[in-house]
């Protein structure tokens, strides 16, 4: 027991002096951390002073990395150095230039060197390219293809602010609907142009006729095509397709058209005409068509002082007849108005009838027959087809003027679309007839049953015997069975022989 009480004051005081011990070892090692503590706070505050105090201080205002488009001027932002409080911003050297039309990396240098420490400092600058090459297309920026052919390129040209022509540089990339060009400059600004591409057969076709476009046949004769081709841009030789519309009927004087006929894939259409001139040959005369028991009383180179008692008594006598009218005086307008009132047919004779002058050339004779042409639609308000040469399609008295000009003008008249219509029973009043009796015995004793009677007569100034003769005639045809009409399109045409 003792033994035991023993022990432990032992262990009692030992654990005393281990306390005690440790104890003061703490208080050394905090006194120690405080010294260093004081040491490096001395320290910094000496540094932050000397630097402060005695290191110059170099500042730049504004973006030390500064971006500038091509061409612009670089403007400095300034800089401001000190030491301490001293401003020392006119030591400052700087040195570095910007080449603001050059793109690249420029640096600027700011050095100020005080009490032998220096200080240096940077600005960045940039030059840069940010504007887009141009790319010009040669031809058109929208074309039209057929569906299976490339396209040859017409050409472009691409040209950068910076880097100048750039053409070589350019990507070409051509799809089904358009072709895109492409290209960038040295900076990467990128430009793309693009050209359309309508993929469509949009041209008709062309037909060409082989021969003339305008062909004479003579009556009767057998009509031979002449031939033709048709071609497609897109399709190429489609002549084989080509249909022709119509046919030549040569058994019928006057022009006749043909018409040529093809289409593409696309639809388009192709026409072209062909005119078939159907003709008489020269000196030929055609074989006249009668209606029996017809007269056609026909009045030339009026209006005149004689026009109003001709009309009275073929309204008195209810007989349509036809007035181959001249351009007599304005004054007497009024009378051609009145045939075409009163159911007669106005035809067409010359605006002159001086043979000298519509007969001296081709263009003379059509100058006149438009003029009358023209004067007599004014008045009738409508166009007439039905022309009397002067002095008759057998006259001679054209060839004092020009030689064959008859053989010319009665084809070209009916190519023109004009019927013309001279006589088969004459009353002689411009000739021999020297008054009333004379007129009226030419007349009724040339009438013939079997035939289309085509009486010539004159309603020009002061021809009192056919005035006189006229209700006689009249009187004379209907006694014997005759029917008297006015001349229209369907008139048979009676015609002389042509001899110049
Ligand atoms: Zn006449």
């Amino acid at each position: 027991m003792e033994d035991i009480n023993e022990e432990k004051t032992h262990i009692n005081k030992d654990n005393d002096d281990e306390l005690s011990h440790r104890k003061t070892k703490e208080k050394s090692k905090s006194k120690r951390k405080w010294v260093i503590f004081s040491i490096l706070l001395t320290v910094i505050v000496v540094v932050i002073g000397v630097w402060f105090l005695f290191i110059p201080h170099l500042h730049l205002l504004g973006n030390k990395k500064v971006t500038i488009r091509l061409g612009e001027k670089f403007e400095e932002a300034g800089y401001k150095a000190t030491v301490g409080v001293k401003n020392i911003t006119e030591k400052v050297v700087v040195q570095g230039q910007v080449n603001s039309q050059k793109v690249g990396k420029y640096f600027i240098n700011y050095k100020v060197k005080y009490h032998n420490i220096t200080i240096i400092k940077k600005r960045i600058v940039l030059v840069i390219d940010d504007i887009k090459p141009e790319i010009s297309l040669q031809g058109a920026s929208e074309i039209k293809l057929c569906p299976s052919k490339t396209y040859d390129d017409e050409g472009y040209t691409a040209f950068d602010n910076y880097d100048g022509d750039i053409t070589n540089k350019v990507k070409v990339v051509a799809q089904e609907d358009k072709i895109i060009y492409k290209v960038s400059d040295s900076s990467g600004n990128e430009a793309t142009v693009i050209r359309k591409v309508i993929r469509e057969d949009q041209e008709k076709p062309i037909i060409s006729l082989k021969g003339s476009k305008t062909v004479y046949l003579n009556i009767g004769a057998n009509y031979n095509e002449p031939g033709f081709t048709a071609t497609d841009n897109c399709v190429g030789d489609m002549t084989s397709k080509v249909t022709v519309i119509g046919s030549i009927d040569s058994s019928k004087s006057g022009n006749q058209e043909l018409s040529y006929k093809v289409v593409d894939e696309k639809g388009n259409e192709a026409i072209v005409t062909r005119n078939v001139f159907v003709k008489y040959p020269s000196g030929y005369v055609p074989p006249t068509v009668y209606k029996d028991n017809m007269i056609y009383l026909t009045f030339d180179d009026g209006p005149s002082n004689v026009t109003p008692q001709i009309l009275d008594i073929l309204k008195q006598k209810n007989v349509k007849a036809t007035f181959f009218v001249i351009g007599a005086s304005s004054d007497l307008d009024y009378l051609i108005k009145r045939e075409k009132e009163e159911g007669h047919t106005v035809a067409l004779h010359s605006y002159t009838h001086r043979y000298d002058l519509v007969y001296s050339s081709f263009d003379n004779y059509f100058d006149d027959l438009n003029k009358i042409s023209q004067k007599v639609a004014n008045i009738i308000g409508e166009e007439t087809k039905i022309i009397r040469f002067p002095g008759g399609g057998s006259n001679l008295v054209s060839k004092k003027y020009t030689l064959g000009i008859m053989s010319t003008l009665t084809n070209e008249v009916l190519m023109r679309g004009y019927h013309y219509f001279d006589w088969n029973i004459d009353c002689d009043d411009a000739g021999s007839a020297k008054n009333r009796d004379d007129v009226y015995y030419n007349v009724v004793n040339n009438l013939h049953h079997n035939q289309t009677n085509v009486v010539l007569m004159h309603d020009f100034q002061n021809n009192y015997k056919t005035l006189e003769a006229l209700s006689d005639i009249i009187d004379y045809g209907k006694a014997n069975g005759y029917t008297f009409a006015a001349i229209d399109m369907d008139t048979p045409l009676v015609r002389h022989r042509v001899f110049n």
